[in-house]
């Protein structure tokens, strides 16, 4: 049985690593997705679309998009950092696909790593307008969809780094513990209108993020990094992204009812590790 027939998510930074992989197992599972991410040429490269959306153009209107309505995936070129784009979005998925029930709210960048006293503040503050700002404008504008539709699911990506202070990365560890009050504010509020909040906080994941930070750690010898990072580890591995995606689907889908309110860690032991150094 598909697990999310007749749901339609919103996923933020679906174009790449986390969020291209949960976009897929979605779509499988039976949800129509409005895709949404900055990088319109990964957009086009992921999903083939016959018809890119893009936040500045003028709305969805009911006599367009019709092949839309029927596509399992709708990509959406829009920053989540611009609360009117994020705003589009959401009226985009509503109009074009009939309301939203599920949204995950991942898009997220690391940023350099830095020691604090060599941290650019300006840097410091991208990293937050990004990880908090944007999830908060993805929250604030899909909220009342959701609430047509009698409830929904809201599946934030966090991180390890919400529960550990590795250094290195004071703007990421910053954000996303931000992100664990986030959560916690919106599960307390939302919950009287059926809407469950909760984050999902991966360790290494094998994506293009952790790959940089390869090149960061280890300049010139990437497996070096890749040696380090794993070593950071109880499971010695990176998480593969479409592991990370069953973990979202398990609290999007009927399966995560009684979630709410709750951090779900799939970091290989990592926070005991880097607790322990
Ligand atoms: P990724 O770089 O593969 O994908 C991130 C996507 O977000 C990209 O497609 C990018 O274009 C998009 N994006 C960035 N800024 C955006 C913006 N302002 N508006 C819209 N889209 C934007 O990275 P990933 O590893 O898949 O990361 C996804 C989430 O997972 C992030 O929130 C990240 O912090 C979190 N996470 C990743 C790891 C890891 O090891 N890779 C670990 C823990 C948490």
């Amino acid at each position: 049985m598909l697990r999310l027939k007749d749901k339609v998510a919103v996923i933020t930074g679906a174009a790449s690593g986390i969020g291209l992989a949960a976009t897929r197992l979605f779509a499988r599972e039976g949800a129509r997705v409005l895709a949404l991410d900055l990088d319109e040429t990964a957009l086009k490269t992921a999903y083939q679309p016959e018809v890119l959306f893009r936040a500045s153009s003028e709305p969805a209107s009911a006599g367009r998009g019709d092949r839309e309505r029927e596509a399992p995936v709708v990509p959406f070129v829009a920053d989540v950092t611009k609360e009117d784009h994020v705003a589009q979005a959401m009226a985009t998925a509503a109009e074009l696909l009939g309301g939203i029930d599920i949204v995950l709210p991942n898009a997220g960048i690391f940023g350099r790593h830095a020691l604090i006293q060599d941290c650019p503040l300006d840097e410091f503050e991208r990293v937050l307008r990004v990880n908090v700002t944007g999830v908060v404008a993805t929250i604030k504008h899909a909220v009342p969809h959701l609430i047509c539709r009698g409830g929904g699911s809201i599946v934030i990506t966090s991180s390890v780094g919400a529960v550990v202070g590795n250094p290195g990365s004071v703007a990421y560890a910053a954000s996303k513990h931000a992100l664990t009050a986030v959560m916690k504010v919106a599960a307390a509020e939302l919950a009287p209108f059926g809407i469950r909040v909760n984050t999902v906080n991966p360790g290494l994941v094998d994506t293009p993020m952790i790959h940089a930070l390869e090149h960061d750690l280890a300049p010139g010898d990437p497996e070096r990094g890749k040696t380090i990072l794993q070593e950071a580890t109880l499971l010695k591995r990176y998480v593969q992204p479409e592991e990370v995606a069953e973990l979202m689907l398990f609290l999007a889908a009927d399966t995560g009812s009684f979630c709410t309110g709750a951090m779900y860690m799939i970091d290989g032991g990592m926070q005991y590790c880097l607790q322990h150094r």
